[in-house]
């Protein structure tokens, strides 16, 4: 099988699933409030990474991918539960609705998705359509002690209930100092400090709001991963995958949640992505420097040179991005497409066991990408391999690098080879119809045909192509004279 970095476990594990033959993985998913910048998309790769990895194994996998439309503040603050949403505030900046601002960059996140051959989840709930389920979840959270309700109306979980909390990211609850988790103090409707709300009572806001047993309200960020993951993939979850700033407090408090619920460890693993820089630099609005999918369309580069650009380098690393990374991946591309195409044209070849079994082996080793790029190079230079056994290797790996290195197959024909042979026919044919000796002439266009060439008299001379040209349709071959 193979093998991840767990977050929790702080090493290495061979995964192997809870159920045989099936993998069920979680992956936290957008707040559609903005287009996903380029970093993000870093994170949502990750869990396409170990999905085709997984499929290459033969498992059956099943993903479950939260879209976020309500509950994220803009602040993440808990002390003014009017606190500014992302989604209502964005919906105010450009004039729209909430739900038009949701559905609009919801849209356009899975057009990014597509763009980088992110396979789709197999689940993608909503939050906003998820309110149910998060109700039912804090109702059995208030049930057995792990949560209280305040006179405001709001629902706080008390992590001083879950011996566990602080193992992903290693931030114990005492050393957690008030205020950690904003500045600015702390709700005086807390029992401690550390509490977070899994509903915001919020009698007085008009938009995004939902009854509940406990009063007017809205879901904090927190619970509705907690909700889905249980509801779409059950209590015993292989994989939980995010980016790296997601451990504390998110995937901290989502592990108290869930694991109280079900009295019970949930996710078997937790796996984060590193970040991204551009240039050097966090990506960020206020320095000018948040890359998008769409930029790169615009200077001529494919959205796949991205997928390339993060595939150089393993997932657990920082990485710096940069147009020149971009470009020099974008020209990869376009090499071994081509390299694709042409190797296309030459007999049927097995697969090279063992490069597949270096380069699979490679994914294995905790996505080990940077070397499966390199075996592959490796190969594309190995003049010992036949061009069909390069080809079935490109095309069976690109299950799993999804770089679409077959996009190119049958676009540009072959350039037609004329046969030993008939370049001197050619030659000859050319001087018979100079002399005007159409016998010869027609003499020679049987013998050409003989050996597989179609001639044709045009005005600029004669012409030819393969006779009944494989893929090759509209190929023609200009000689000289005639
Ligand atoms: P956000 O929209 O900030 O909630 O982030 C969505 C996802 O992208 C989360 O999994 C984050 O951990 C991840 N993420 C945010 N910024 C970056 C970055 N610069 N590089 C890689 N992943 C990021
Ligand atoms: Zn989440």
């Amino acid at each position: 099988m193979f093998s991840l970095y767990d977050t929790r476990y702080r090493e290495q594990v061979t995964i192997s699933p809870a159920r045989s033959g099936q993998l069920r993985m979680y992956t936290c998913g957008p707040t559609v409030y903005r287009f996903a910048h380029v970093g993000n998309l870093r994170s949502y790769l990750l869990s396409d990474l170990i999905r085709r990895n997984a499929e290459w194994h033969g498992l059956a996998v099943t993903v479950c991918q939260n879209i976020t439309d309500v509950g994220h503040l803009a602040d993440d603050s808990e002390i003014d539960p009017a606190g500014e949403d992302k989604v209502l505030a964005q919906a105010r900046a450009e004039g729209k609705t909430a739900l038009e601002i949701a559905r609009f960059y919801e849209d356009a996140f899975r057009a990014d998705c597509n763009a980088m051959n992110i396979r789709p989840p197999e689940y993608s709930p909503r939050a906003s359509d998820s309110i149910g389920l998060m109700i039912d979840l804090i109702g059995k959270l208030i049930d057995g002690g792990h949560a209280y309700v305040t006179d405001g109306g709001s629902v706080y979980f008390d992590p001083r209930t879950f011996a566990g909390y602080g193992e992903i990211s290693g931030n114990r609850l005492a050393d957690l100092k008030p205020g950690h988790r904003f500045e600015g103090g702390v709700d005086p409707a807390k029992r401690f400090h550390a509490d977070w709300a899994l509903w915001k009572g919020a009698p007085a806001r008009r938009e995004l709001t939902w009854e509940t047993p406990w009063g007017t309200g809205f879901p904090g960020w927190h619970t509705e991963c907690s909700a889905m993951s249980l509801h779409y993939l059950g209590d015993v979850i292989d994989i939980h995958t995010g980016g790296i700033d997601l451990r504390f407090p998110h995937h901290e408090d989502e592990r108290a949640q869930s694991d109280s619920v079900a009295g019970h460890e949930v996710v078997r693993h937790w796996v984060h992505g590193e970040h991204v820089l551009f240039e050097g630099r966090k990506m960020a609005k206020s320095a000018g420097n948040v890359v998008l999918l769409t930029d790169l369309a615009e200077r001529g580069l494919d959205p796949l040179a991205l997928r390339l650009s993060y595939l150089e380098h393993r997932y657990r690393q920082q990485l710096n991005l940069s147009w020149q990374t971009l470009t020099a991946a974008d020209r990869t591309l376009r090499r071994w497409r081509a390299q694709v195409a042409d190797w296309a044209n030459h007999p049927s070849r097995p697969m090279c066991a063992d490069y597949t079994a270096r380069i699979t082996g490679a994914f294995d080793d905790d996505l080990d990408t940077p070397a499966a790029l390199r075996v592959l190079r490796e190969l594309e230079k190995d003049d010992t391999i036949p061009a069909g056994s390069k080809f079935e290797t490109f095309v069976a790996m690109d299950q799993v690098t999804g770089l679409d290195l077959a996009r190119d197959i049958g676009r540009t024909p072959p350039p037609a080879k004329l046969p030993d042979q008939a370049a001197g026919l050619l030659a000859e044919r050319a001087d018979a119809r100079a002399r005007k000796d159409w016998a010869e002439s027609d003499r020679l266009r049987d013998a050409l045909a003989g050996l597989g060439v179609t001639v044709t008299d045009t005005a600029e001379g004669q012409v030819w192509a393969p006779a009944a040209a494989k893929g090759s349709a509209g190929a023609t071959n200009r000689t000289a004279g005639g």
